[in-house]
C-alpha cells in the first residue's frame, strides 16, 4: 500500500512531507540543523506525521506553525514544542472560529486520491487545540546551531500568518500566502491589504532562490513572488482590494478577494 505521506528532500537537510492524496495538496517541512530540527506545519491530521519524522531524525523538534488553520496544525497534538505568531495563537488556545462540521466538510470535500492511514477515523477527527511554547513576532530568529531561520510576519490570509526564511540558502517557506492555485482572502478573518503588504514585504528579500509552499506545486520559482505582487497591484489600481470582488485569474494562481 502507497503511504500516505510523501517525501522528498529539497536537499540532504531540508524534506518536504507531502499530502497528495487529499485534494489540498498539503506540504509540511522539517528543516533538520546540528542541534535541533524544525517541522514547519504538522499537515491535515489524516495521518500520524510524528512516525515520519521520527524516521528521518532524533533531534529535538520545533514545531513552527505558518498559521492556526485546521490543515496545517492537524499533527501538533504529537508534539510538545510549538511556535505560532502572537496574532494567530488565540485559535490556538481557543479553537478555530468555524465549526468541527465544517472542517469534517471541507476535509472530505473531495474524495481521497490514495487511501487514507486504516485508523484514520473521520468521527474520531478533531481540530487541535492547546497551548504554545512560544509566541513568535516579526524578525525573531529561530536557532537551530547551523541553521538560522527568520520568521517574517505576513498577514492577510490570518492574522498571524507567518513565512519562514533562510537567507543562507533563499528558501523562503510560505505557508497560505503563496502558492500555485487559488489564494484565499475572501474569509471574515482575512485582510486583502494587509495580504498585498506582506507579498510586498517578500519582495524586498535579497535573496529568494526557492519558494516552498503549503499547498499544491512543491518546488516555485521565485518569479511567483514578483508575479503575486503585481497581481496585486492590477487589483489595487482597479478598486477591487477588498472583501466580496470575486476571483481574480492569472496564469498561475488567482486571488479569492
Ligand atoms: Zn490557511
Ligand atoms: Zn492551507
Amino acid at each position: 500500500m502507497k503511504k500516505w505521506f510523501t517525501i522528498k528532500r529539497i536537499d540532504n537537510t531540508t524534506i518536504a512531507i507531502s499530502e497528495y492524496g487529499h485534494w489540498e495538496k498539503v506540504h509540511s517541512y522539517l528543516i533538520i540543523g546540528s542541534n535541533s530540527a524544525a517541522l514547519i506545519d504538522t499537515g491535515l491530521g489524516i495521518g500520524n506525521i510524528k512516525e515520519v519524522v521520527d524516521e528521518l531524525t532524533n533531534l529535538p523538534i520545533k514545531v513552527i506553525t505558518t498559521h492556526v488553520h485546521w490543515d496545517h496544525i492537524g499533527g501538533h497534538k504529537h508534539f510538545k514544542d510549538i511556535y505560532v505568531h502572537e496574532e494567530d495563537s488565540k485559535w490556538l488556545e481557543e479553537g478555530l472560529p468555524i465549526s468541527l462540521e465544517q472542517v469534517k466538510r471541507n476535509l472530505l470535500q473531495q474524495p481521497f486520491s490514495q487511501k487514507p492511514p486504516n485508523d484514520f477515523n473521520i468521527d474520531q477527527y478533531s481540530v487541535y487545540k492547546g497551548e504554545q511554547t512560544v509566541k513568535l513576532k516579526d524578525k525573531d530568529v529561530i536557532d537551530l546551531g547551523n541553521r538560522k531561520l527568520q520568521i517574517i510576519h505576513t498577514p492577510g490570509h490570518s492574522p498571524g500568518h507567518i513565512c519562514i526564511y533562510e537567507k543562507e540558502t533563499g528558501y523562503i517557506f510560505t505557508g497560505d500566502l503563496i502558492y500555485k492555485g487559488m489564494l484565499y482572502a475572501f474569509f471574515p478573518s482575512t485582510d486583502p491589504i494587509k495580504y498585498k503588504e506582506s507579498i510586498d514585504k517578500l519582495r524586498n528579500l535579497e535573496n529568494i532562490q526557492t519558494v516552498l509552499p503549503g499547498h499544491n506545486e512543491l518546488i516555485i520559482s521565485k518569479d511567483i513572488v514578483i508575479q503575486i505582487g503585481e497581481a496585486f497591484e492590477l487589483i489595487e489600481r482597479n478598486g477591487l482590494l477588498k472583501h466580496g470582488t470575486g476571483v481574480h485569474k492569472f496564469i498561475n494562481f488567482s486571488i479569492k478577494l
